[in-house]
């Protein structure tokens, strides 16, 4: 990381250019066709082109570059989670995260400051103790905390043990993370777009065409695009792109909020997240704020904020940290969470030959974007799922072979 600084300091032109390339006319054929510009979609662009020399693919994004989930979230990474294969799977990303700014030549504000997640029953405290475990196998750094260690790693928690919910101990994971999840996908972009890969912004994905169990074509706003392969990766419109398809996929969609405060001196270095209390804060690199918590409750297609969402994250942030009664919230969003049965995403093989998924990522996949996009080129290049996806294969649900992820996910993402 300082190398790529330093790089980035001393090196005589700027990393990104004024724009990306010019939208070009469509090739023929490409050998790799890409559904969804977001941090999934161009991560794997680059790893294919910059680890199996394939360059012949298009990225196409109905909007622009990095509009969707990717800007939308609150750009948690980490990779304390429950079961091995998650953990082994979420490690490789944050590992490839490390080096990320120094790779791409491009400053990702990555900040590793530890996430310290709040216990406030026995149950909890229980699950912890089998997290940390998990982890340490793994070879994450995972450890649980007393009540005297959570003051020293955050001295302005309300530690009050009169409190609604006191606090009883704590998992402290020293890899959590935050990155500015923008310049992840614009550094890929940049990259990809040095190797030769066509970012066509604007082009929407309106068909799918199928023959022989195989796919054949992608009908776009813009015209037919043919591709050997061709990959998803649309976070919360997976269901409706495989629908074209003809795949039906175990997803349901949920709006996600999150908002941010005015901006104030640091005094939050760690992330911090409760799950009794349904609610994280991490203080971002210009002072905000940013607080999250849990899907909405219904099914819907829509990324308005709700004022009940704004009052009950207030609400449980205030209990965790009573002395920011007066601050101002600046700005509140949505985006659109593909949320599957067991809380792992959905990756490899689809029921269509040489169609590929890359969905299912709910509320946690910005942390997965490296290892995602890394995994995915391997997938296509040598028509083979690696060992590390097979737990996330969509055949799961089937043989009931869940990755069950919803302690670890559901509040924290
Ligand atoms: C409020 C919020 C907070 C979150 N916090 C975290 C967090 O802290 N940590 C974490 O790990 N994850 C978090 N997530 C989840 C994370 O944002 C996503 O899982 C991740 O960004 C998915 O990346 P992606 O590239 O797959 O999707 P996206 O960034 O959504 O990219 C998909 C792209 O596909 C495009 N597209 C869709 N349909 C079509 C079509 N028909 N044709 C062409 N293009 C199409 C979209 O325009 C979009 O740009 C959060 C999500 C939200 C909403």
């Amino acid at each position: 990381m300082p190398w790529g600084l330093l790089k980035y300091g001393l090196g005589r032109r700027y990393p990104a250019g004024p724009d990306f390339p010019a939208r070009p006319e469509f090739k023929p054929r490409y050998d790799v066709v890409i559904i969804g510009g977001g941090g999934h979609g161009l991560a794997t662009a680059y790893y294919l082109a910059r680890d199996w020399g394939i360059t012949n693919v298009c990225v196409l994004e109905k909007g622009y570059l990095a509009g969707g989930n990717t800007a939308r979230n609150t750009a948690v990474i980490r990779s304390n989670y429950i079961t091995p294969e998650s953990v082994r799977f979420y490690k490789e990303s944050v590992d490839l995260f490390n080096d990320l700014s120094g790779e791409l030549g491009y400053n990702i504000l990555y900040s590793q400051r530890g996430q310290l997640t709040l216990a406030h029953s026995d149950a909890t405290v229980r699950t912890f103790r089998m997290r940390a475990e998990v982890g340490k196998l793994v070879g994450t750094r995972i450890e649980m905390v007393d009540r005297r260690q959570i003051r020293e790693i955050v001295p302005c928690l309300n530690m009050d043990e009169n409190a609604r919910q006191p606090i009883l101990a704590g998992l402290w994971h020293r890899d959590g993370a935050t990155g500015r999840h923008d310049a992840v996908a614009w550094g890929y972009a940049a990259r990809a777009a040095e190797y030769g890969v066509e970012l066509h912004q604007r082009t929407e994905v309106t068909g799918l065409e199928v023959e022989r169990g195989r796919i054949a074509a992608v009908e776009t706003n813009r015209g037919r695009v043919r591709g050997g392969h061709v990959i998803q990766a649309v976070a919360g419109m997976s269901s409706v792109v495989a629908a074209m398809a003809g795949i039906r996929l175990p997803i349901r969609s949920y709006p996600l909020q999150a908002m941010v405060t005015q901006p104030v001196k640091p005094f939050l270095d760690p992330l911090v997240s409760s799950s009794g209390l349904h609610t994280y804060v991490s203080q971002s690199s210009r002072g905000e704020l940013v607080i999250g918590g849990g899907s909405d409750p219904y099914e819907l297609y829509s990324t308005r904020a709700t004022l009940e969402l704004k009052e009950s994250l207030i609400a449980h942030t205030l209990e965790l940290f009573p002395f920011l009664a007066n601050l101002r919230l600046m700005r509140q969003w949505a985006g659109i969470t593909d949320m599957t049965p067991d809380y792992s995403p959905i990756m490899g093989e689809s029921p269509v030959r040489n169609y590929w998924l890359d969905a299912g990522w709910g509320t946690w996949g910005f942390k997965a974007t490296p290892v995602s996009g890394k995994r995915m080129a391997e997938t296509i290049a040598r028509e083979q799922v690696p060992e590390i996806l097979r737990p996330f294969r969509l055949d799961r649900f089937k043989t009931f072979d869940l990755a069950n992820e919803m302690g670890a996910t559901a509040a924290s993402h």
